[in-house]
């Protein structure tokens, strides 16, 4: 579905990669049950900003509900997670402002099916951010021109093919204006020929300082973009490594496991 005329229309690649700044998402011997599950075991992780860090590990080891736990999805038992210094509110307004600091793009792209392109994207704006209609139209047409959609505008989320609506999720994140984006999978519900125009958008957002934690097994990208890899299995992050030294030379007989089924 997508020609040249719809890819990724981007800015060439900033010339050096991005120094990463003080501490932007922290999270401190943070704990979460379902149950009697122990999903999240005693998670240290600190991003700072302008920081891509990748986490990678087995079905089931806790990384959707890590993110889902940054995002307030869902709750967790103890230990803190902190924003920008800001500790996670519980509930109301403060929640909400949270919220749209914290972008979310997720495996399934969860785009508003009753709304066009457009909409989808300027919906957040105007409801959350209070942004006038005009306003929140002009910069929405910017970014789904950055990602090579802004002429799918007017169409509905079942008319684009899947690359397409994961770009115009990653727009709808964008206008938010977070300061980190938290991508849970965003390229496992993909057929394959479309994955790099995706990933290709996250490079360049990666290039641009855009802070990411991004659940993905995708090497290349990890590779490019990452400033860290994380690696979670059981609900513990067991590594914490430079990507490539983690793909040529883990340190644990776990992702060592690991990473010979996947590669
Ligand atoms: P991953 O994203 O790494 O595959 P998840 O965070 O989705 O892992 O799940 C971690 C564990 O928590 C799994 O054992 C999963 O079955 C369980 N789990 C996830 N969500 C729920 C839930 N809402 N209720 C009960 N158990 C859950
Ligand atoms: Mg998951």
């Amino acid at each position: 579905a997508s020609g040249s005329a719809d890819g990724p229309q981007l800015a060439p690649a900033a010339p050096a990669s991005v120094a990463v700044g003080e501490p932007l998402v922290v999270l401190t011997d943070v704990q979460k049950y379902f149950g009697d599950l122990h999903v999240l075991k005693d998670i240290n992780l600190s991003v700072g900003r302008g920081e891509v860090v990748v986490v990678i590990g087995p079905s089931g080891s806790g990384k959707s509900t890590l993110c889902r736990s940054i995002n307030r999805l869902e709750t967790i038992e103890s230990g803190s997670i902190t924003i920008d210094g800001v500790p996670l509110p519980s509930e109301g307004k403060e929640l909400a402002k949270l919220r749209s600091d914290v972008g979310m793009v997720f495996q399934q792209f969860n785009l508003f099916a009753h709304k066009t392109i457009l909409e989808n994207v300027t919906l957040g704006p105007i409801k959350v951010r209070k942004k006038g209609k005009a306003e929140a139209n002009q910069r929405g047409m910017e970014l789904l021109d950055r990602v090579g959609v802004g002429s799918q505008a007017q169409k509905y989320p079942a008319q684009l093919s899947g690359g397409q609506q994961q770009r115009v999720a990653i727009a709808r994140a964008l206008a938010m204006d977070p300061k980190v984006i938290l991508f849970d999978e965003p390229t496992s519900a993909l057929d394959p020929e479309m994955i790099n125009e995706v990933l290709d958008v996250m490079i360049q957002l990666a290039e641009q300082g855009m802070t990411m934690i991004v659940v993905t097994h995708e090497m290349g990208f990890a590779r490019t973009a990452a400033n860290r890899v994380a690696f979670m299995a059981e609900g513990q992050i067991l590594e914490e490594a430079d990507p490539e030294q983690f793909f040529t030379n883990p340190s644990t007989a776990r992702a060592k496991d690991f990473l010979s089924k996947i590669l």
